[in-house]
């Protein structure tokens, strides 16, 4: 970062291989943060040769557990020791508030904690054969040599969600960040280091995607490829690694219905469906973009919901005043722009925003007001696709199966809200719905011990929880005979 090597490569921190470096954006002024290096393919490869070196030379994988799970709270000890470093970082990086920022730092530590007593309590099963003779148990070992490839949107966090199960598995790695927001995960490579993470067993290249992505991906080198980013990449990456047999868990993006019966408690279903779309400007995958709302109190709630988004302050991450901050680029704004013409011009009712802000203070920046879309049609653009910014669109039921009818109208599944005072029909609706992860009268919330995933095209994979412990693992059966005797099924 700022002329120090950014790419750690089997053990060493190095300059890209041509010296190649790329300016990373401040989204609130449009000033250059901070110049890192940007991989060359021969770079990733590099990492990849070194990852690989260092699973097949063993001494990592055979660590203790208890090795490993003393390594991991070191590493959240760093983390909370240097986490308004990282939270400043992640939020110039990517635009998010501070406030925003600390919280992915606590989380990102609770990640760590969370696997390092996870992997220290795991048991080998044993199997009764019938036969006393046979000791017959089933092991975890970790899967191999793991590419890790993590979104702009909480750099660091999702990162964590993969490099602390591989590190406990006993996996080496090769981590990808954006090439848009790679500052947190350079810094976060330096803490694993000074935690006593051994060399090559954490490798570190950032570069574009489509730059690094078939070094990364093309190769038998790799036995695991956790990918979380948008549905066209996943496919890419998924259709390269089948022919290379790699196993993929691909976290992709969503659509979130957000429903609201006319019991629901308003004034938290108010507060819940606006920071459910507009935090961090929308740029959520599990943000609630499609409010799904019972026609009897659709006109008020929208009303009163408008008001509230015209309330948002919105500014610099940094500035303790700002509620959310900016989109993470201009090209994303552009992006934005796009998908709030075609609302418009598909007959969607434009209720408030729309437009960037008038302030001048904010000209320099990427920002863009809370928007909402009421009349929505499911047949629309913005119902369908992922927009990643701040646009709510509204539609409206009159039965409880058509809000689940609605609910479930998306290719993704990723996560959905149901707020109603009627528990029996809060927990038929959320059983009905298939979204990976479902709140019922709250919107957000999530647990390190929980598992997260998507349905659909949201994903294949689960990150988080006991199952993304088992993501990094291969599953081994050991029949150990301890009285062997022939098999005797030949008699010649
Ligand atoms: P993206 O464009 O798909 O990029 C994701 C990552 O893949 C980036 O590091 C990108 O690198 C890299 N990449 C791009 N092309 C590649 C290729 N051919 N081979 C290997 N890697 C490649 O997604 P994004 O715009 O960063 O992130 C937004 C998406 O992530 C949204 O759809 C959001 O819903 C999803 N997301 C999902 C979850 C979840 O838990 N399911 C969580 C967060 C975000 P560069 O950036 O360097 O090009």
């Amino acid at each position: 970062m700022n002329g120090e090597p950014d790419l750690l490569i089997g053990g060493t921190w190095r300059h890209a291989a041509d010296r190649g470096t790329r300016d990373v954006i401040n989204p609130a002024n449009g000033t250059v943060a901070a110049v890192v290096d940007e991989a060359t393919a021969d770079d990733a490869r590099d990492a990849v040769a070194a990852a690989r070196a260092a699973f097949d030379d063993g001494a990592w994988r055979a660590t203790a557990v208890t090795e490993r799970a003393e390594l991991l709270d070191r590493v959240a000890d760093l983390l909370q020791r240097d986490k308004d470093d990282l939270a400043r970082l992640e939020t110039v990086d990517t635009g998010k508030t501070l406030a925003e920022s600390h919280i992915d730092i606590d989380d990102v530590t609770s990640v760590f904690r969370y696997y390092s007593r996870l992997v220290g309590a795991e048991a080998d099963r044993i199997v009764d054969v019938g036969d006393p003779a046979v000791i017959s148990r089933v092991v975890r070992e970790p899967i191999g040599v793991c590419v890790l490839i993590a979104p702009w949107n909480y750099p660091l966090l999702q990162m964590s969600w993969k490099i602390a199960p591989a590190l406990a598995a006993g996996c080496t790695m090769v981590a990808k960040p954006s090439e848009v927001t790679p500052l947190s995960t350079i810094a976060f490579t330096h803490l694993l280091e000074e935690a006593g993470v051994p060399p090559s067993v954490v490798n570190l290249v950032q570069g574009s995607g489509a730059a690094l992505g078939t070094a990364l991906t093309d190769t038998d080198d790799v036995d695991f490829i956790s990918f979380t980013g948008g549905l066209g990449t996943g496919r890419t990456i998924s259709k390269v690694a089948a022919e290379h047999v790699t196993k993929v868990a691909v976290e992709l993006g969503g659509k979130n219905p957000h429903i609201v019966f006319a019991d629901a408690d308003a004034d938290s279903a108010i507060d819940h469906v606006l920071t459910g779309v507009f935090l961090h400007s929308g740029q959520v995958c599990s943000a609630g973009t499609r409010l799904i709302i019972e026609e009897s109190i659709a006109d008020d709630f929208v009303a009163e919901l408008a008001g509230r988004a015209e309330r948002i302050r919105i500014g610099d991450g940094m500035d303790p005043a700002s509620e959310t901050g900016p989109l993470v680029s201009e090209q994303h704004r552009a992006k934005i722009e796009e998908y709030v013409a075609q609302g418009v011009s598909e007959g969607a009712k434009l209720v408030t925003g729309g437009a960037r802000p008038s302030d001048p203070a904010l000209a320099a920046g990427s920002f863009y007001l809370p928007t909402i879309f009421d009349r929505c049609q499911r047949s629309m653009r913005i119902v369908q696709e992922e927009t990643f910014g701040p646009i709510l669109t509204v539609e409206r039921f009159t039965t409880e199966a058509e809000a689940i009818a609605l609910g479930n109208d998306t290719q993704y599944g990723l996560a959905a809200g149901v707020r109603t005072s009627d528990s029996a029909r809060g927990e038929r609706v959320v059983r009905a719905l298939r979204h990976g992860t479902v709140w019922l009268n709250d919107f957000g919330y999530y647990t390190a011990a929980a598992e997260w995933g998507g349905f659909g095209k949201s994903g294949n994979g689960r990150e988080l929880g006991p199952t993304g412990l088992t993501e990094y693992q291969e599953i081994k059966h050991i029949w150990h005979n301890t009285a062997p005797t022939p098999a005797g099924w030949f008699k010649g």
